[in-house]
């Protein structure tokens, strides 16, 4: 993704990743937008791993792990934390319907792979410019093996990999 978006088009909804690629297991993808103090962190997350699968089956075992996601993702330190110079301002998390599949999408669709993103967004505001970024989510999500960071801040943008080794990033 080598498109730089604006800032304004960054604020205002949920669905900024391609939705056009599959997501790869064990691979989650975040975005990071400073504008002046404020700091947005976006994370998509592929369901198998946020949750353990991808297709609702309406057992209490999946119901259970989705009432715990939920829990968690309202805990923004459960997914990540900026330290103590930033306070968390707002939040919103998207679960995908995880229906089972329909004779009509099988149809309509074939070839698809029923993939489902877990979408979390936390708005943080900073007393500094400069702050560490440390993913959490690493420490209850074992087979997530790598975040693809993208950031833009005041000083330009960049990309960076997190992993559970090197879950942290410093402006
Ligand atoms: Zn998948």
């Amino acid at each position: 993704m080598q498109k730089q978006l604006p800032i304004s088009t960054l604020l205002c909804g949920l669905s900024l990743f391609s939705q056009a690629q599959a997501h790869v297991h064990g691979v989650g993808k975040m975005l990071v937008v400073q504008q002046q103090h404020q700091w947005q962190i976006q994370f998509e997350l592929p369901a198998s791993d946020a949750l353990g699968f991808e297709r609702a089956d309406n057992s209490p075992e999946q119901a259970q792990a989705i009432a715990k996601l939920i829990e968690r993702m309202q805990h923004s330190e459960q997914l990540v934390t900026l330290g103590p110079e930033c306070g968390l301002i707002q939040s919103d998390y998207h679960l995908p319907a995880l229906n089972e599949a329909s004779e009509e999408e099988e149809e309509e669709e074939s070839s698809h792979e029923d993939h489902e993103d877990i979408d979390v967004q936390y708005l943080f505001s900073c007393e500094q410019p400069n702050i560490q970024l440390h993913v959490t989510l690493f420490d209850w999500m074992p087979s997530l093996q790598r975040i693809d960071l993208q950031w833009a801040n005041t000083q330009g943008q960049g990309q960076a990999n997190l992993t559970p080794a090197n879950p942290a990033f410093i402006w």
